[in-house]
């Protein structure tokens, strides 16, 4: 068996140690005589399961004793609908819009709340963050949302904006699906983070959520019980039952983590990848990544060939090699490089040996 290369987007590479554990322990987890797929969510031996997960991201990611971590499900979108209907109370929330992860948001949340543009850089092809200064908040405004890295634009946070510093005390929102767990979160400048597993911490169908405590139980009316945060919350994310393979599977993804220097080493590791790569992409006369190097995401890169006419041929190249699915995003065309934590050094070397390599045979 030889394993490729997978630069998709997500659901993505999975660290393959991970994998050969749950692979082991699949017909029988720890003597207990069942697959982890075939628990009772109440059971003393997935609750041991979750509250390991839960205690290893805490520590992970340094969550401070005041914030509560959900596991949800629903993904990123149904966020979209779960936090103005949580928070927002039916008034006025406020988006930076820097691609198309907050621009979904944004358009959502107008269904539960009166739902602003703070900022945009649509206008630049969203290539750019606009300078947090330059941010209209209403003094009204519920929270600000942000998307910390944009999967399909390639457009990263590489530090959240201090409301505060702005003169602005509503909470911040940051949709963290694509790069959470690949670098540390300043907790101080957050209300809320949410993210879909299914890029860095494991299988679809586990949605994280991080919520500032004094945020929870403000619920509108109308939102589900099982999308309330209070609910959910004092329910140890066990309102209903949830998504338990892939809270799992994630919690080997957490140990992993800790096992290979926790989030600063991970930090290390993204930011040699994604050099290698960009470094790569900068030097060459036939690829070109059009984002400001200030806001280059480490996660995702999304590059285009400068003769177009020759996208075919260096994928299936590149597929001949074991690397795969590095066809951009259909609304921008191209290709991208989504190279998350469990994307080994090697994997990164790979693809700029190819990218140099396929250049010289268009030469
Ligand atoms: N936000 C971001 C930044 C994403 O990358 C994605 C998925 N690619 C989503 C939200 C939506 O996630 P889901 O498909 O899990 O709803």
């Amino acid at each position: 068996m030889s394993r490729a290369f997978n630069f998709s987007a997500g659901p993505a590479v999975m660290p393959e140690e991970v994998l050969q554990q749950a692979a082991a322990e699949m017909l029988d987890w720890h003597g207990s005589g069942m697959s982890v797929m075939e628990m009772s969510h109440r059971g003393k031996e997935f609750i041991s399961i979750y509250e390991q997960a839960e205690s290893d991201l805490r520590e992970l990611l340094a969550v401070p004793a005041n914030f509560k971590i959900l596991f949800m499900q629903g993904g990123g979108l149904a966020e979209n609908a779960i936090v103005p209907m949580n928070l927002s109370q039916g008034g006025a929330v406020d988006f930076v819009l820097t691609g198309s992860w907050s621009q979904k948001s944004q358009k959502e949340a107008g269904k539960y709340a009166t739902s602003r543009v703070a900022a945009s850089a649509q206008a630049d092809g969203f290539t750019s963050l606009p300078s947090p200064a330059s941010w209209h908040i209403g003094a009204d405004s519920r929270y600000v949302h942000i998307c910390s890295n944009e999967t399909i634009h390639g457009v990263e946070f590489h530090e959240l904006p201090d409301l505060k510093a702005l003169g602005c005390d509503a909470p911040l929102v940051v949709d963290f699906s694509s790069h959470v767990a690949s670098r540390p979160v300043d907790w101080s400048r957050v209300g809320l983070a949410f993210g879909g597993a299914q890029k860095n911490l494991g299988p679809a169908g586990l949605t994280l959520v991080i919520v500032r405590e004094d945020l929870i139980g403000r619920a509108m009316p109308h939102c589900p019980s099982a999308f309330d945060y209070k609910l959910v919350n004092d329910n140890q994310s066990m309102y209903n039952t949830p998504p338990t393979y892939s809270i799992y599977i994630a919690g080997l993804v957490f140990q992993w983590l800790k096992k290979h220097g926790g989030i600063a080493a991970m930090e290390q590791r993204n930011i040699a990848k994604a050099q290698l790569l960009y470094d790569c992409l900068d030097n060459s006369a036939l690829y070109v990544n059009k984002v400001d190097k200030a806001c280059r995401s480490r996660m995702n890169v999304p590059f285009f060939l400068l003769d177009e006419s020759r996208n075919d041929a260096f994928l299936a190249g590149a597929k001949a090699r074991g690397l795969l699915q590095l066809k951009g995003h259909k609304s921008v065309g191209g290709m991208r490089a989504s190279i998350y934590n469990a994307m080994p050094l090697a994997g990164v070397q790979a693809l700029v040996d190819y990218l140099r390599e396929f250049e010289k045979t268009q030469a």
